[in-house]
């Protein structure tokens, strides 16, 4: 069970600097904080760059943010160099989660607070806390989406469907796959949903590095193979950049448009969903992540106890990490311009 934030208010002890007593000694104004994001597989990374680099700095910290754009090896280097450079929290969203093993060590002796950022960080003891939108409700969110959406064109089923997962390196496909067979399972198993191409598993409908050409190539085989003569209705899809790789195999195939969800509020989906086209996405506003992230780096720099609202559900193989979980929200037509309302850059498009 995914508690929501406001179901819990637990505490656990901030770890910077801590000193022979065990007390918490904070760091000083000025102090440098590393943010190693991940590849810029969608537009929440890129944004998160640049609100990192802001306010860090305006918070009086000196940020030190890099993407490895070239893969895991990339990655743990800049890991290293961040750590020798000096950096007092490392805020990290993996590319893999379980390829970080060493350097995290390194963080560790050197007396640095690991926060796992929207993707856990798993095998490792490592990690101190994960802040993140609440994963596991984003995917029933999607589920909930793709069926309110098929059954708004088709009253009654039975709906012939398609599931895609993301990146299996990123351990937040499963939660979101997971999340979403929550909803959708049942549904099968009571054949109010067929996945024709009979491919129902986390592995047979994983895109590897969230590449769309992946899922455009998935979709096109897919298509092909299952759906000569019968109908798609809907395609339950992980993210925005993954859903309009659907839509255009969809488009190639000369196929009508089925109900596609998404997720992260891209500007080019934003877009698709007022026309009509891609039916979800998921609001998880990049600027409130990033915000909460950076008040835990301010709270380890008073030496204050960081609240956390989730002590249960991000097992990483070796401990139960300490979470912050956001709400997540889902966008549909109807609710788009309510959703994107303080939105400096969406709110124009869903006027
Ligand atoms: C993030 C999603 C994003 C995906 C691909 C996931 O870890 O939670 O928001 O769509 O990575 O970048």
């Amino acid at each position: 069970v995914v508690a929501t934030v406001a179901a819990l208010s637990l505490s656990a002890c901030g770890r910077a600097d801590e000193s022979a007593s065990g007390e918490t000694a904070g760091f000083e104004e000025g102090s440098a904080i590393g943010v190693a994001l991940p590849q810029k597989t969608s537009e929440n990374w890129v944004l998160a760059e640049g609100l990192f680099n802001d306010g860090l700095k305006e918070a009086g910290y000196e940020p030190q943010v890099q993407f490895a754009n070239g893969g895991v090896s990339e990655q743990q280097n800049q890991i290293s160099s961040m750590i020798t450079n000096g950096v007092k929290v490392l805020v990290v969203g993996a590319i893999d989660g379980a390829q970080l093993g060493s350097q995290l060590q390194e963080a560790k002796d050197a007396g640095i607070t690991v926060i796992a950022y929207d993707r856990l960080l798993t095998n490792t003891e490592n990690v101190d806390y994960y802040v993140a939108y609440d994963n596991f409700q984003v995917g029933q969110l999607q589920g909930q989406a793709l069926l309110d959406g098929m059954k708004a064109n088709k009253p009654e089923g039975p709906w012939n469907i398609e599931l895609f997962a993301g990146s299996p390196d990123d351990a937040n496909a499963q939660v979101f796959f997971d999340g979403a067979m929550d909803v959708l399972k049942p549904e099968i198993e009571a054949g109010n949903l067929n996945v024709v191409s009979g491919q129902t598993e986390f592995n047979q409908a994983v895109t590897q590095g969230w590449k769309a050409e992946n899922a455009q190539k998935r979709m096109d085989t897919l298509l092909s193979g299952s759906y000569g003569s019968e109908e798609l209705d809907g395609v339950l899809s992980p993210n925005d950049t993954l859903a309009r790789a659907i839509l255009t195999s969809v488009a190639a195939a000369g196929k009508p448009v089925p109900v596609v969800t998404g997720q992260d509020s891209e500007v080019e989906s934003v877009k698709s969903i007022m026309e009509g086209v891609q039916y979800s996405t998921i609001n998880k506003d990049t600027r409130a992540l990033v915000a909460h992230t950076i008040d835990m780096v301010k709270g380890l720099g008073a030496g204050e106890e960081l609240e956390i609202n989730d002590d249960e559900s991000y097992e990483n193989g070796v401990k139960v990490v300490p979470a912050y979980l956001l709400e997540p929200q889902i966008v549909t037509k109807d609710n788009a311009a309510e959703a994107y309302a303080n939105d400096p850059t969406l709110a124009e498009l869903v006027k």
